[in-house]
């Protein structure tokens, strides 16, 4: 079976039809378009579904509406602390930094540790020296600083508040993500994000935790994450739905479903997800009001969505 398949979030939160101007819709269909070509680029020439989610990752991440890599929101500091990580399912081999400041792409830096330490993650300023050791670029803040993050910041502050982006606020901007299977059958997934607005105290969400905000594994499937990741930590949600499919023998649809929907909105947990099982099925639930995604397989014509009545699986 040479299928391939290829999905990406930009962020789940409280984005609707009402609060997103048609040019800003605009934007961003044609910046998941843009990452979603440049992964499946990779895939139709028959290379990894770990290059494929780099490469889209990475797209994302130089893209400014998203919150992560040049569009990070900043912390409590008027810093940028960047967390990602990387899985692949045939070795389960995974990498992933957390609170990396001025790194161009953190999900290029996560993959490097996958493959070029023995580790499996890195933080903070010793991830900034494995990288500098690696040839990995580095921005200015400048690079990172706009205007509207800027004053998200102040209000945040003004408000004391710690702000998941996309909240009511500010609904246009958050994580993204990547899962792929190739025509081998290889799953990978990517995330990359720049956390919450105001963070303080180095915190850290799901997204570079293995497991909570991304997980892969040929025998089951591969997932990304988007949401108030201190939710999805402790829920575990994305190991959650694999083991779901691994042990209880449920499919993709039926395990996402149970977490997204039950168990973690249960628990108060906000937020979704992007998901490929060994089939090539994919599946993008969320229980918020919406989630940028897009996706593709092969011999399908590509989708992208945004709003909660928009069609959000392929199997
Ligand atoms: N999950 C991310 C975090 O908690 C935020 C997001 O998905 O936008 O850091």
């Amino acid at each position: 079976m040479n299928l391939y398949s290829l999905a990406i979030h930009g962020g789940a939160g409280t984005i609707s039809r009402k609060s997103l101007r048609p040019e800003m819709e605009k934007q961003y269909r044609e910046a998941l378009e843009t990452a979603l070509q440049s992964g499946e680029q990779i895939l139709k020439k028959g290379g990894s579904a770990m290059d494929a989610v780099i490469q889209s990752v990475m797209s994302l991440e130089d893209c400014p509406l998203f919150n992560a890599g040049k569009g990070s929101v900043f912390t409590h500091d008027a810093k940028h602390e960047m967390d990602a990580s990387v899985m692949r399912g045939d070795t389960l081999g995974a990498g992933a930094v957390a609170c990396v400041q001025q790194v161009r792409n953190p999900v290029l830096l996560a993959r490097r540790v996958m493959e070029q330490s023995e580790h499996v993650m890195l933080s903070g300023r010793g991830a900034e020296e494995f990288a500098r050791g690696q040839g990995i670029a580095f921005e200015s803040d400048e690079y990172f600083y706009s205007e509207i993050r800027f004053r998200q910041l102040k209000d945040a502050i003004h408000e004391d508040r710690i702000q998941l982006d996309h909240t009511p606020e500010d609904k246009k901007f958050g994580t993204v993500g990547a899962v792929a299977r190739d025509a081998n059958g290889l799953l990978a997934a990517a995330t990359s994000t720049g956390g919450m607005t105001n963070k303080r105290y180095n915190r850290i969400g799901d997204s570079p935790v293995i497991g909570a905000g991304t997980y892969a594994n040929n025998r089951t499937c591969a997932i990304s994450c988007t949401g108030h990741g201190e939710y999805f930590i402790r829920a575990v949600v994305a190991y959650d739905i694999s083991c779901l499919m691994e042990y209880k023998g449920m499919s993709l649809s039926e395990a996402c479903h149970l977490v997204v929907m039950e168990k973690l909105k249960q628990l108060g947990g906000e937020g979704g997800l992007i998901a490929v099982d060994a089939a090539g099925n994919i599946a993008l639930p969320f229980n918020s009001e919406g989630m940028y995604r897009a996706w593709v397989r092969k011999g399908e014509p590509l989708q992208t969505a945004i709003y909660k009545d928009e069609i959000s699986s392929a199997e």
